[in-house]
């Protein structure tokens, strides 16, 4: 840089007020614009401005002030650079937000303050010519990025015109600057051999790595981050495709501002490439024996399910190959779904992952997000294989009934593609933009009902179905598994708390209702909470009485004791001391931690009058018990129904009133005023009380024609039966689904006699030996048969009593 030619600055300058620095003539600085102010100037000298305008602003220092964005002007300084805008970058969104890039000209000073909205435009008269001091560049440049500690003296350096002024400021200031260079200079030799030692041991410390664990937290300031980064990626074993792509993108990196948007964006990319676990895999190992013995230490009943699971690894182990169906468990909440997952990544040593799909609607959420949106993210594909740090890990896709469906796409089909082994080796995440492999991930995937899993993902899945439980499998289920586990969590051992068998059973049928586990196991939780404050308690006071005298130790006890009730848990504290003696949760216990019962027997009591009758209900949450109940009142022969019921069962609504119509005379029904025409002045309301869930599906039919001949017969329903089964016109009884749970609904509610289609006969098979003893089965293929199992004494005139209690 020889000579330069001389610049004349025009009069007038509009006023770019920074506070990042001082701007010397002949340096260059980045100025992030975003006060309102400023950003005015940019947009309309700037951004809008013809090609014709010029592009050279008056760059005064401001103070560092927070609040830029103030109304009134501040007071300026009255000597500024004048300055060539060379370059703008920035966005609009979230907020506007530009970096300018200025190279200072020469000085000027303001004559007079024009106007000051939307931006300042002054008056100025220039102070110096570019060539006078050509050689100085550099110096300068390096003056101006001295920035805020030497804010105060740069703006001295500026107001200084006259040369010997200038030498006198700046010459301490060069003195300090090189000294300040020299150590920098020993630090960064000693960080970068800290730098080599860290990548030594990286590799030794990788393997021990636990996923989830933060291990680069310590890495500091960003330019050294940048260089590790870029050492990453070199000793990275990713793809070629993916070295290619990170390399390209580690070099724009390089070269952007740190204030830029899309500096952060790169960065965290590039973070993420680097710890993505391209080739690193865990070792399987498998041993059908080992397997059989976790699955059965593990869960208790289960048989189909575990049967199925060990065919399944048998033929992996054999055919080393994870080609084939999905396994798909399909069954209410709490039947151990997950926990059978889990166990399969333990049997093989792999990491286990759960991905819940429930409520995702939209196909990013798989497959990621364009690295153009902001703040876009890697779909949760690639996001589990961050937090598990392996690329063969089994992955549990969570509720897949319950994807849903948006304009953002459809999740299902992105699904597809992951699960497709044709596909799945070059699954590509958006925001990725590089194919990952897929091919080593198990996939296991749960859902409560297939009647919602989209048609063409249920293809690529073989199901197994896992029914809820029976009470006798939550008994043992409790005391094998689950109140051991809640023990260890609380802390408690056997010898604090006893939890009788006869107590389990109270909990399952007086506290919860539910064809899995999992609310008996929150039960259990919320007892194990409450003793572990007694023993906790207890503990103290024991060491208070060995501590105080004893009047103190009584007024503790006494204390303890308030709001005792006779033998409950606060009474069996003091039995808790000495520690050696359990404390044990009876009825009264139970009571006083969880309340009063929340389902007591109710059967009997809602059967005491005419239009009740009791059906079953399949719902993705298991069977359930379901009132019809029926009144009548004067009207014109409508029929009204209340409750969560779908269209079917309005169908099936009409066609039980049409077949009792048909059939009035024959059974002797009659309305309110002695006619055989149901309908003839009467309106009909039919309710479905009790339970969030739509219940739809024919197999209502039965029920609601129990529970209007009841009404019109005026005589009450056996308390103790239950009934499915879809009907027709004509009066047949067809068969329906869901028996088990349905029957298995019927038992836990304590009732007796169940009336199911003729056709559905095989499927009591299924029902475990225990509960079919307590039960009688009535098979009915006519509605004719269905009322006479449904009412003492049958309900024809005259009953065929060979149809009743054909008891398995
Ligand atoms: P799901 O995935 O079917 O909703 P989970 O697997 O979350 O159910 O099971 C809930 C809890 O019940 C877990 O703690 C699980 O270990 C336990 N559990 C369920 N079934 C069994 C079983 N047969 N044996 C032992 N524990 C079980």
């Amino acid at each position: 840089m020889s000579s330069v030619s001389p610049i004349q600055i025009p009069s007038r300058l509009p006023l770019l007020l920074t506070h990042e620095g001082v701007l010397l003539p002949g340096s260059t600085m980045r100025t992030s614009v975003d006060s309102a102010r400023n950003l005015q100037l940019v947009r309309s000298r700037l951004l809008q401005g013809t090609s014709l305008q010029s592009t050279i602003l008056g760059i005064i220092p401001n103070t560092p002030d927070p609040a830029s964005d103030a109304q009134d002007l501040p007071p300026l300084h009255r000597i500024g650079t004048a300055a060539l805008a060379v370059q703008v970058v920035g966005s609009n969104w979230p907020k506007p937000h530009y970096t300018l890039l200025i190279t200072g000209l020469c000085r000027f000073q303001i004559v007079q303050v024009l106007k000051e909205k939307p931006y300042p435009v002054a008056e100025v008269e220039q102070l110096d010519r570019l060539e006078e001091f050509p050689n100085t560049c550099k110096t300068r440049e390096e003056l101006g990025e001295l920035s805020e500690q030497f804010y105060k003296y740069a703006v001295q350096i500026l107001d200084a015109v006259s040369l010997e002024e200038r030498f006198k400021m700046t010459i301490p200031l060069l003195v300090r600057q090189i000294e300040g260079l020299k150590l920098l200079q020993k630090t960064r030799k000693h960080k970068q051999d800290d730098d080599k030692r860290v990548i030594a041991i990286r590799p030794v410390r990788r393997i021990t790595h636990i996923p989830g664990t933060l291990e680069d937290e310590d890495e500091d300031e960003d330019n050294d981050d940048i260089v590790m980064l870029e050492k990453k990626i070199r000793t990275s074993s990713m793809p070629e495709q993916a070295h290619k792509v990170c390399v390209k993108e580690i070099k724009r990196l390089k070269k952007m501002p740190q204030s830029m948007p899309e500096y952060a964006l790169t960065r965290n990319y590039l973070e993420l490439m680097v710890e993505l676990p391209w080739n690193k895999s865990t070792t399987d190992r498998l041993d059908i024996r080992a397997a059989r013995i976790l699955l059965d230490n593990d869960h208790y009943a289960m048989e189909k399910l575990k049967k199925r699971v060990l065919e399944y690894l048998a033929v992996r182990q054999l055919k080393n190959t994870l080609k084939g169906p999905i396994l798909c468990f399909v069954g209410p909440p709490g039947v151990g779904k997950t926990s059978v997952g889990r166990s399969v990544a333990k049997t093989l040593g792999r990491e286990f992952h759960r991905i819940a799909l429930g409520g995702v609607c939209d196909q990013s959420d798989i497959r990621g997000h364009r690295r153009t949106y902001v703040g876009s993210m890697p779909g949760r594909i690639i996001n589990g294989l961050k937090t598990v740090g392996v690329n063969n890990p089994v992955f549990l896709l969570d509720e897949v009934d319950k994807l849903g469906k948006s304009l953002q796409g459809d999740p299902a089909a992105a699904l597809l593609e992951v699960l497709d082994p044709e596909q799945n080796h070059n699954f590509t995440d958006h925001y990725l933009n590089v194919a990952f492999d897929l091919s080593q991930v198990l996939f296991i995937a749960t859902a409560n009902t297939t009647a919602t899993i989209p048609p063409a993902l249920l293809d690529r899945m073989e199901i197994i179905q896992v029914p809820g439980y029976t009470q006798e499998e939550k008994i043992e289920i409790a005391h094998r598994h689950l109140i051991p586990k809640q023990l260890e969590q609380h802390g408690l051992t056997p010898q604090q708390i006893q939890i009788p068998q006869l107590t389990t059973l109270d909990i399952i049928t007086r506290y919860t209702r539910e064809a899995g586990v999992r609310s008996l196991d929150r039960k259990f939780g919320a007892i194990c909470r409450a003793v572990a404050v007694k023993v906790a308690e207890g503990q103290h006071k024991e060491a208070k009485l060995e501590r105080s005298d004893v009047t103190e130790g009584e007024g503790c006890k006494e204390h303890i004791l308030e709001d005792v009730k006779p033998g409950s848990i606060s009474d069996t504290t003091d039995l808790a001391l000495p520690p050696e003696m359990p404390i044990l949760i009876d009825f009264h216990a139970l009571k006083d931690i969880l309340g009063p019962p929340m389902y007591e027997m109710e059967v009997s009591e809602r059967l005491s009058q005419p239009g009740v009758a009791i059906g079953l209900a399949w719902t993705p949450l298991g069977g359930e018990i379901m009132f019809v109940e029926a009144s009548r009142m004067d009207g014109e022969g409508q029929l009204t129904l209340t409750g969560q019921l779908g269209d079917v069962m309005k169908e099936s609504a009409h066609l039980a009133i049409s077949w009792l119509r048909s059939n009035a005379k024959k059974y002797h029904l009659t309305n309110a005023s002695g006619s055989f025409d149901l309908l003839d002045n009467t309106d009909i309301h039919l309710h479905f009380p009790a339970g969030a869930v739509t219940k739809d599906g024919p197999s209502a039919g039965v029920t609601i024609v129990t529970c209007l001949a009841s009404l019109f017969s005026g005589r009450l329903v056996r308390s103790d039966v239950a009934m499915t089964g879809e009907i027709t016109l004509r009066g047949l009884v067809l068969p329906v689904g869901g028996i088990k749970d349905k029957v298995l609904a019927a038992h836990r509610a304590g009732l007796k006699r169940i009336i199911i289609p003729q056709r559905n006969e095989k499927d009591l098979e299924e029902i475990p030996g225990n509960v079919r003893q307590d039960l009688s089965f009535v098979t009915a293929s006519c509605l004719d048969e269905v009322l006479n199992a449904a009412f003492d004494g049958g309900f024809t005139v005259k009953a065929r009593p060979g149809l009743l209690n054909s008891k398995l």
